[in-house]
């Protein structure tokens, strides 16, 4: 048997109409509106789910200023709160297999691919931030006061939590992006009303209810589905919201940086890119070929930090493009539920019209489509793994972030033009270096303005490494505990003796 079979938890959750989750409850919207989830590998609806608006979110803010305030969660010990967010980590692993099925009928990667990824990440996320929980300290600090010269002080930091937190995440990992938001917000004592993307509401309510199995109290993390334009804007302009993070599009983090300009709250932002994957003639090829597809490629190319730009030394450029081409034609395009699937269907109609239309310009400005380049099957929204070759830097499908199974490629001649062409972009996520020389390797990573140089590998990513951008990729970091940073403030205590 080669297609799985969905488990009787998820079906059951399937036919449940869902609701937003404030105050540790299921409630329907104030408005009473719902909107349908589609399964992106059928173009069938999935799910019916509560949507949310400006009332909502409302509704859910005050939950969350009470629990901030006042609540169990106001006084816990950093102890307990690493307690209860570790346990969110082992039941995300205990329920790995009905995260891994709703991800992938939601979302539609592979379901391989969330078993082995999505899920494991996301548990290890909640259980890398449980331990900073007991770990926030601040400093003494020897002051020197000029104008009072003999006085004597004892002065001190502390990291206290922001407040209430908006955090709004993205479609293409929905389970590991609420992760990486709820992780350092939870570990520093703060509050949350989540607002997950439309196309996937699902693992968000589905984790809403682990964690108050976990321990959570009411209030620390309400879920609020609903739409970007209404909900998502309602956040992030919300009075009384202290903090916004927002994964997605730089076109939308830039809406929610002025979004935030009313309370002048806290912004961080982890946005697009258009990362350089650069490729040396002294490289293993055979590593760097599988490793630059798998660049592209991997989440059917729905990732912020793909390897989108192709550049590949002079001497082995056909030989390696040809490989990477050899690649994609090999690939099993299907359902994500079909154990043979290498590549699922884009999240939506939207994104496969979206793809399809950079491919599109790129053909009429005149570059060589290499493989693939159009639509697979007729049903679901399935794009074919495509190369293309031949581009000028001023191409849209050059300076564009496509967010589909689409590389471009170019030649360059050495490791300075390879630096300039790397940074040749507004972007600053990711990107990735294939050399046996050690030496170039390192001096080229320090050339290139992103927030992640992968060196001989692509798309590795862990709990404990912060991601985030340089230039308009983004503000701010995410994982690590560099994460921790932009969900504290740091108060000075100045005691003069
Ligand atoms: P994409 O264009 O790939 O769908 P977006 O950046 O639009 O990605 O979406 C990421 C998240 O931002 C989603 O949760 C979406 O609902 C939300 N969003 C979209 N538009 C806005 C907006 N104007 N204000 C706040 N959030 C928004």
């Amino acid at each position: 048997m080669t297609t799985t079979t969905v488990g009787k938890r998820v079906q059951d959750f399937l036919s449940t109409p869902q609701q937003l989750f404030i105050n540790n409850d299921y409630v329907p919207a104030k408005s009473g509106k719902t909107f349908t989830t589609l399964n992106p590998a059928t173009g069938e609806v999935l799910a019916t789910v509560a949507e949310g608006d400006a009332e909502d979110i409302d509704i859910a803010v005050q939950a969350a200023r009470k629990a901030f305030s006042d609540g169990p969660w106001a006084t816990m010990s950093p102890s307990d709160r690493g307690r209860i967010m570790w346990k969110i980590g082992d039941l995300i692993s205990e329920h790995l297999e009905e995260f891994a099925e709703l991800e992938t009928l939601d979302n539609g990667k592979p379901l391989s691919v969330a078993l082995a990824a999505d899920v494991p990440l996301a548990a290890e996320l909640f259980r890398y931030m449980a331990g900073w929980a007991t770990k926030i300290e601040g400093n003494t600090i020897g002051l020197s006061v000029p104008f009072l010269p003999d006085a004597q002080f004892h002065a001190y930091t502390l990291r206290e939590p922001i407040g209430v937190v908006g955090q709004i995440i993205p479609w293409n990992f929905p389970l590991l992006m609420a992760a990486w938001k709820l992780g350092p917000a939870l570990a520093t004592g703060n509050t949350v009303v989540l607002k997950p993307a439309e196309q996937t509401p699902l693992a968000a309510l589905f984790l809403a209810e682990i964690m108050a199995q976990a321990g959570l109290p009411p209030g620390v993390v309400n879920v609020v589905n609903g739409l970007g334009e209404t909900a998502g804007a309602a956040l992030a302009s919300h009075p009384g919201v202290d903090k916004i993070a927002f994964t997605g599009s730089t076109e939308v983090g830039r809406l929610i940086a002025k979004g935030a300009t009313g309370n002048l709250k806290k912004v961080s932002l982890e946005l697009g890119g258009k990362s350089p994957n650069i490729v040396f003639a002294d490289a293993d090829i055979d590593a760097a070929v599988a490793g630059s597809a798998q660049a592209i490629f991997f989440n059917q190319g729905q990732c912020c930090v793909a390897g989108s730009r192709l550049y590949v030394e002079d001497d082995i450029f056909d030989e390696v493009v040809a490989g990477v081409a050899e690649i994609a034609k090999s690939m099993k395009i299907g359902d994500g539920l079909d154990s043979r699937t290498d590549l699922g269907p884009l999240v939506s109609d939207e994104q496969l019209r979206r793809v399809s239309g950079f491919v599109d310009s790129g053909r009429e400005q005149g570059a060589e489509i290499v493989t693939g380049g159009h639509r697979d099957g007729d049903r679901g929204y399935f794009f074919q793994p495509t190369v293309i070759s031949h581009t000028r830097p001023d191409m849209k499908v050059v300076e564009e972030e496509i967010f589909g199974p689409v590389v471009v490629v170019a030649a360059f001649k050495d490791l300075a033009d390879a630096a300039r062409l790397a940074n040749d972009s507004p972007y600053g996520l990711g990107s990735g270096i294939w050399t046996k020389d050690i030496s170039k390797a390192h001096k080229l990573a320090k050339q290139i303005r992103a927030g992640t140089v992968y060196v001989n590998c692509y798309n590795v990513f862990d709990a404990a490494m912060p991601f985030g951008g340089y230039k308009e990729s983004g503000w701010g970091r995410e994982m690590g505990h560099q994460a921790l940073d932009s969900y504290t403030e740091v108060k000075s205590v100045c005691v003069r003796l």
